[in-house]
């Protein structure tokens, strides 16, 4: 069976997955929006760790323990900041979605839940940020059979409709 899509609403630490994708910056000591959400419900030790994965480039990922969090494992990434989409920012978005893919595959990982990476602080336009997100997911679920389930997590009822709005689009199922 293939993977299903999910498009919800709710705080992303609350979920239940082999991981969760954490919006990062560059140190991965932790910050603002959802990094630090996740930190906070994580607990100390998931900086510690954090601190011997010695930063991040923009657009890879590197994974950890959840720790505190219900998930199993936190994959951190850093999307770009945006400027004006002429800067490269597509690309890098689409180069970190792609490598959580990767690292997820690499662990034999099964759901994954991801907020809407660059999209809060980054400022990244939350309409081109759910169409690359969206296309990573479907080019993951063909290449990696093991992955049942892409979460896509929003905070907000406006974010969430406009990811459905995308998948339609995009010709794309999901689930709610
Ligand atoms: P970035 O710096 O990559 O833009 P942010 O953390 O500022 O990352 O925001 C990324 C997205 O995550 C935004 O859409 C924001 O509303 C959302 N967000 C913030 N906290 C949470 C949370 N606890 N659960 C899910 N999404 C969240």
């Amino acid at each position: 069976m293939p993977a299903v899509i999910e498009i919800i609403q709710a705080d992303i630490t609350t979920l239940s997955v082999d991981a969760i994708v954490n919006a990062a910056n560059n140190t991965l000591l932790g910050g603002g929006g959802v990094d630090g959400a996740i930190h906070r419900v994580a607990g100390p030790e998931l900086v510690r760790e954090c601190a011997a994965l010695q930063g991040c480039e923009t657009g890879d990922a590197k994974i950890s323990g959840g720790y505190g969090l219900p998930a199993r494992h936190v994959i951190h990434t850093v999307g770009p900041v945006w400027k004006d989409g002429a800067h490269g920012e597509p690309k890098l978005l689409e180069s970190s979605y792609r490598r959580c893919f990767e690292v997820a595959h690499q662990h034999g990982l099964k759901s994954i839940a991801f907020p809407a990476i660059s999209a809060g602080v980054y400022g990244y336009p939350i309409g081109e940020a759910a169409v690359v997100a969206l296309a990573a997911a479907l080019e993951a679920i063909n290449l990696y059979p093991e992955l049942k389930r892409v979460v896509f997590v929003q905070f907000s009822e406006g974010a969430q409709q406009v990811y459905r709005e995308a998948a339609t689009r995009l010709g794309i199922p999901y689930t709610t």
